[in-house]
């Protein structure tokens, strides 16, 4: 079976816990796991909290994209922002790397993304803005298509 949906919404920290919520619920279709929900709820978290503090600055007049694409219990998530970009992507995806040691940010949003799914990409330009690409197999359906 394959299924997708897109959201699109506004920087808003407030949105963060829509986002979570819209991926969470799309996904249940899967019968995941409490804990793969949990895990995928907390990376599209991770990833909309960076496009608005990070990508956008907390400007909140900015759009934030969502989409989601699931096919034989593997979940595709897709968190685009058209903001300021990533000078450095290596560095970025580092442990404890932070541009906002001010902001009391601990540096491990990617390190928390990378070890809850099993492949996560991301692409950045300076001024156009980054968009994280990730893949989760569901382990019942893992089981289901052997
Ligand atoms: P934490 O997530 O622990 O609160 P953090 O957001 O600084 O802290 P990461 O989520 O790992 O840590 O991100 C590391 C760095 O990557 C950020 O400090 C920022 O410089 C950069 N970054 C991440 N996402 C974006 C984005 N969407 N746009 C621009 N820069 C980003
Ligand atoms: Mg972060």
């Amino acid at each position: 079976m394959k299924n997708e949906m897109c959201i699109e919404f506004s920087s808003l920290s407030q949105n963060e816990s829509f986002a979570r919520v819209a991926v969470g619920a799309f996904i249940s279709q899967l019968d995941p796991t409490m804990e793969e929900l949990t895990e995928i709820k907390t990376v599209v978290s991770e990833a909309v909290t960076n496009a608005i503090i990070h990508g956008y600055n907390n400007e909140p007049h900015h759009k934030i994209k969502v989409s989601c694409y699931i096919y034989d219990g593997e979940v595709e998530i897709t968190i685009k922002d058209n903001g300021i970009g990533i000078v450095n992507v290596e560095e970025a995806r580092q442990p404890l790397f932070t541009s906002k040691p001010e902001l009391e940010r601990s540096g491990m949003g990617f390190t928390i993304i990378e070890n809850f799914m099993d492949a996560v990409e991301v692409l950045s330009v300076i001024g156009e803005g980054t968009t994280i690409h990730m893949r989760k197999q569901l382990v019942k359906n893992k089981m289901a298509c052997k």
